[in-house]
């Protein structure tokens, strides 16, 4: 069955209703984009809330810039830094985990989920739960929890709009025809900085090789996840909660100009696509309006594109990319370890203490050692994903030293 989802409120919102705003992740990459955008119409939206994870003083500059009405700072030492940046300016302030879900509940029409990692998904369920819109970015909550979020989301009647560049290409192209008559949906990837390199010279790639992005700019944890290409499989499960599609539905494709975001087949031989300018303000502007439009980013200029090509993925060059899609055709656990172990490994790579090639060796260690510890079960709702996710991490850092001295 191909359920509806996003869950459509259309009815509920007029083009010209001003929307109450909150942004989970506002001194990101995603959560500047999204800020640019708001300032261009000051007048049809009205900012509620804005968290951050540390950078207080980041955060106190767009709490003040934007007019929000309460602001939290993720980690809880950062509460003074915050309390003296927004102190005389009316703003109410929080720090802690708990601060961030409370930012997240307050009474906003439209909130962006733009944290980064397992660590948004609670907040952004939070959205979710008051029936909100949630533009969701975070595509590691799917991986992490997808059928117990989608499943609590659309019992709050939520509205689920993607920011994720191909899921939001999807989502228009979806509009075309009806569900049944979908084949099969292609997300393109750009193939990272390493998309024409041997397999020897990625092993071995540095870091500030992995943070050079040909076409997006973006976080530094996504941007890594798009140099070993895991950002596409990660990608793949995202679209498989968002869309209810089986995993063989659901295909990728290198496409170096990121022009085309996403294509939807049709049955009757139809491939309907979305293009756009590789700029996240595109996306975000169609969820910021959605269901009218408004401004997003520059035009684009098909007639100076020479070429616009299309490849098959290699899956021995980028073994992370496989070992997403066989996480999800594993199912049950898997998809949640994958994504916790990948945090891990990303992280010790930015943090020099694993390279390059030992971010998927790690994942794949990971889960395996899981499946042999009989720790891949179905999680039965958020509460056990992430317990999961806690465990697999324990488990990802217990075998990083091995991991790290046999990638040397
Ligand atoms: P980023 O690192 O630039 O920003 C992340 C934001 O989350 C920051 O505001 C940070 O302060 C906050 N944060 C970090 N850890 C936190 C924690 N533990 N608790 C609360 N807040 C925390 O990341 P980004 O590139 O903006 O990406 C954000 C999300 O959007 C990711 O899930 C990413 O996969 C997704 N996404 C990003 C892009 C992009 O172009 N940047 C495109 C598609 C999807
Ligand atoms: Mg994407």
């Amino acid at each position: 069955m191909m359920s509806a989802v996003p869950l459509q409120r259309t009815a509920e919102i007029t083009d010209h209703s001003e929307r109450r705003v909150t942004l989970l992740g506002a001194t990101g990459s995603i959560g500047a984009s999204a800020i640019d955008l708001l300032k261009r119409q000051p007048e049809r939206y009205r900012i509620e809330a804005v968290t951050a994870g540390r950078n207080a003083e980041a955060l106190a500059k767009l709490a003040r810039e934007l007019g929000a009405r309460f602001a939290a700072v993720a980690d809880p030492t950062c509460y003074a830094a915050l309390k003296e940046a927004l102190a005389g300016s009316g703003i109410e302030i929080g720090a802690g985990e708990a601060a961030v879900i409370e930012a997240a509940r307050r009474p906003a029409d439209w909130v962006i989920a733009a944290i980064t990692g397992a660590a948004g998904l609670k907040p952004t369920l939070a959205a979710a739960e008051r029936g909100t819109i949630v533009a969701l970015a975070n595509k590691e909550c799917l991986v992490c929890a997808g059928t117990a979020f989608m499943r609590r989301a659309a019992a709050a009647g939520a509205t689920v709009l993607p920011v994720d560049s191909e899921h939001n290409a999807i989502f228009q192209a979806l509009g075309a025809g009806p569900r049944e008559a979908v084949l099969r949906i292609i997300l393109t990837a750009s193939g990272g900085p390493f998309r024409d390199w041997p397999l020897e010279a990625i092993r071995n790639a540095t870091l500030e090789e992995a943070l050079k992005h040909p076409n997006w700019s973006m976080g530094p944890k996504i941007t890594i996840d798009s140099a070993t290409m895991m950002n596409k499989g990660l990608e793949i499960i995202e679209a498989h909660h968002l869309f209810d599609l089986a995993a063989d539905q659901i295909d990728v494709l290198v496409h170096p100009q990121s022009i085309v975001h996403g294509m939807v087949e049709f049955m009757d031989g139809s491939v309907v696509a979305q293009l756009g300018p590789p700029d996240m303000r595109v996306p975000i502007a169609h969820c910021l309006a959605w269901p009218a439009r408004i401004m997003g980013a520059n035009r684009l200029r098909l007639d100076q594109m020479t070429s616009l090509t299309f490849a098959e993925p290699d899956l021995a060059r980028f073994p992370a990319l496989r070992l997403a899609c066989e996480a999800l055709r594993a199912g049950a656990g898997a998809p949640t370890v994958l994504n916790a172990a990948n945090e891990v490994a990303v992280a010790e790579f930015i943090g020099g203490r694993l390279r390059f090639c030992g971010i998927a060796a790690l994942v794949e260690a990971t889960l395996e050692s899981s499946a042999s510890r009989g720790l891949l079960h179905e999680p039965a709702d958020m509460e056990e994903a992430l317990a999961i996710d806690h465990d697999a991490r324990r488990l990802a850092r217990d075998l990083l030293p091995e991991i790290a001295a046999k990638t040397i």
